[in-house]
């Protein structure tokens, strides 16, 4: 397809780029020379390229003129009139005659200065005339006006004129195109279909002109977000042009992403679109909210043609407006169902923690050397009323990303320190309790002040907090997190490093941050002790944490195999389903005052004891 009219989209009406002038994007139009004279065609395009044209397609046997034509789709043909063997006049009727090359401005030259060859050029449809000799600047303006005209055209033919967006025949080659070469970018490519019938409704009520300006407004923004520089690189990878956007109808968009990483992002793009689309609209004093719904064709899995993908895609509209409260639907019936059912348990997840459905359970954490508990880590649980006990899995990164996990987790902390105090009254011991705190948690930036707070609350002491904060999470915002960190460590609560060993710390940043517990990563525990590099990696990571002055403490254990490897390798502590799996607190209660009957005497959380 024609690369030079997609590249002519441009941001709906801020301004045409000239078609004539200085460096006009004309320039980088092809211009084709059939002249059976070298000569002729050396000087007409010297004459054109100091005007500052690039582009030129030469052809000096009027034979191939047609096929070369066909084959390079030239902005412009100049034509020789009087060649031997095949006249200028059989090309030029070829040429009309083509379905390709029909509309292609052609402008013959010729010498003769009889009415009756340039009557008759005309007659088989040339768009202009040039005397030969040729004179340069005739040359130069007939070929920028020729020029000038099929660029208006094309426009014309591809373009929608009140949004200046690709119309649908220039959407469907630009997806064929994309479809053909899905293999070079990977992911998904997603086509969406935007429906905004507001836009009819208000053409109805306030007439053309303030609908059309409506329109107009929806395209600006969907320009601008479909071509802000962080949109792909947060979606997709190795796509590096923005996503085609197109009006497909009077009261539709449609959009074209390549290379999305997974059918979430997918969702997310989609969701996006429908924000800036609700956003009101100030219409002459009037506010307006649009009402749109999103339509997602998945390629190949719902078709490989743009035709078939877009008849999908609204499909799917049609059937996600006869449910008012859904705004956005794939065509394909299990991907729905999945997404929602996620938008079903978001909704849910809302209310869960004032209707009493969460849960903290407890896993131990145990010092190797007495076999003693040494502290506690508080798990999320979601007694979900429908789907039974939920595990963190399925609902946090929900939570994250409906910006409910500031909600959730300061519910898990705050329940934490209320039953590890209460452990505490009932004589059990002083234990430390570890919760943990998600990216988002962080960076929200009032953590220290949530902890103090819960502090007060709770009546725990800060010694017997502990955070744990995954190794990736510190390492995205280092200034930050050490920032932050440093503000807990002041309140007195401990900070731990989890899943160790799977987020590329920096060993230099690592040294830099207070930390007192390393948490080796489960991954690394598994194959213990049957794996020699495992055993090595885990030696080194201990070491590294025992250097750096922190305690160290191996997740995972399921085995007695493993245990004793951690051992030999001057692990500090262990938890997992060796000892204990993470249970409800009242069980965890038993666990622990059976424990003390054990060693006969209440838990005074040793590790602190030891380490401090
Ligand atoms: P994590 O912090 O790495 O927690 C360890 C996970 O491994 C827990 O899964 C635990 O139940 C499980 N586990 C413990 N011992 C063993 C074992 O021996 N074998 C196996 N196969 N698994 C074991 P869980 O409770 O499903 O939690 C998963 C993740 O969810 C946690 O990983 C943590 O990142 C996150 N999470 C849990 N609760 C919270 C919370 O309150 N807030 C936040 N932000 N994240 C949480
Ligand atoms: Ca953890
Ligand atoms: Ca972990």
């Amino acid at each position: 397809m024609n690369q030079d009219v997609w590249a002519d989209t441009q941001m709906p009406f801020e301004g045409d780029s000239p078609a004539v002038g200085p460096r006009s994007p004309l320039l980088n139009a092809k211009v084709m020379m059939v002249d059976d004279e070298p000569l002729m065609t050396d000087l007409v395009q010297a004459l054109l390229e100091d005007e500052g044209y690039v582009n030129f397609v030469v052809c000096n046997d009027p034979r191939e003129a047609l096929a070369l034509m066909q084959a390079e789709e030239p902005s412009v043909l100049l034509l020789d009139l009087m060649m031997p063997k095949v006249s200028g006049f059989d090309v030029l009727e070829a040429v009309r005659g083509n379905r390709l090359t029909r509309y292609t401005p052609v402008i013959v030259l010729t010498a003769a200065s009889g009415a009756e060859a340039k009557l008759r050029a005309l007659r088989l449809g040339a768009t202009d005339f040039l005397s030969k000799p040729v004179d340069g600047s005739e040359l130069v303006l007939r070929v920028r006006n020729a020029l000038a005209f099929s660029h208006y055209n094309n426009r014309l033919r591809h373009f929608d004129t009140v949004t200046g967006l690709p119309n649908p025949i220039l959407f469907d080659r630009g997806v064929d195109e994309v479809l053909r070469n899905r293999d070079l970018v990977g992911g998904l490519v997603a086509l969406m279909s935007l429906h905004v019938p507001d836009c009819q409704a208000l053409r109805e009520s306030l007439g053309q002109a303030p609908a059309d300006e409506f329109v107009k407004i929806l395209s600006r923004r969907l320009y601008r977000l479909t071509h802000a520089d962080d949109l792909m690189p947060t979606f997709a990878t190795g796509v590096d042009r923005a996503p085609r956007l197109a009006r497909l109808g009077p009261d539709k968009f449609g959009l074209l992403f390549e290379g999305v990483a997974d059918v979430e992002a997918v969702e997310s793009l989609a969701k996006l679109l429908l924000e800036v689309v609700a956003e009101p609209v100030n219409l002459g004093g009037h506010e307006v909210a649009a009402h749109a719904w999103v339509g997602i064709a998945l390629a190949p899995a719902d078709g490989h043609t743009a035709a078939v993908l877009r008849k999908s895609a609204d499909l799917a509209v049609t059937h996600a407006r006869q449910r008012e409260s859904i705004r956005c639907l794939f065509s394909s019936p299990e991907l729905n169902a999945r997404s929602l059912q996620r938008l079903r348990l978001g909704a849910e997840l809302r209310g869960a923690a004032e209707r009493g459905e969460l849960r903290v359970h407890y896993q131990p954490k145990i010092c190797i050397e007495s076999g003693r508990m040494v502290g506690v880590e508080a798990l999320a649980r979601w007694q979900h009323p429908e789907f039974g006990l939920m595990a963190p899995a399925r609902f946090i990164s929900l939570a994250e990303e409906l910006g409910l996990i500031n909600v959730v987790g300061e519910w898990v902390m705050a329940q934490a320190c209320r039953d590890a105090a209460h452990w505490a009254t009932a004589g059990l011991g002083a234990l430390t309790v570890s919760v943990n705190i998600s990216k988002v948690q962080l960076l929200a930036g009032d953590l220290p002040a949530v902890v103090s707070r819960i502090m007060a609350s709770s009546g725990l002491p800060p010694h017997q907090l502990e955070l744990e904060l995954t190794e990736s999470l510190l390492m995205d915002d280092v200034d930050v997190s050490r920032r932050l960190m440093a503000e807990i460590k002041a309140l007195g609560v401990s900070l731990s490093i989890d899943d160790f060993g799977t987020g590329y710390s920096s060993l230099a940043y690592l040294k830099s941050f207070p930390l007192d517990e390393l948490k080796v990563d489960k991954s690394f525990v598994d194959d213990l002790p049957g794996s020699a590099s495992d055993v090595a990696l885990v030696h080194t990571i201990i070491d590294l944490g025992h250097r750096l002055g922190m305690t160290v403490i191996a997740e995972g254990v399921e085995t007695a195999g493993q245990l004793a490897c951690l051992k030999q390798l001057g692990c500090d502590s262990y938890q997992g389903f060796l000892y204990s799996k993470a249970v409800p607190a009242p069980d965890f209660m038993a666990l622990l005052s059976e424990e003390n009957a054990r060693f006969g005497g209440a838990n005074e959380g040793l590790r602190r004891a030891t380490s401090a």
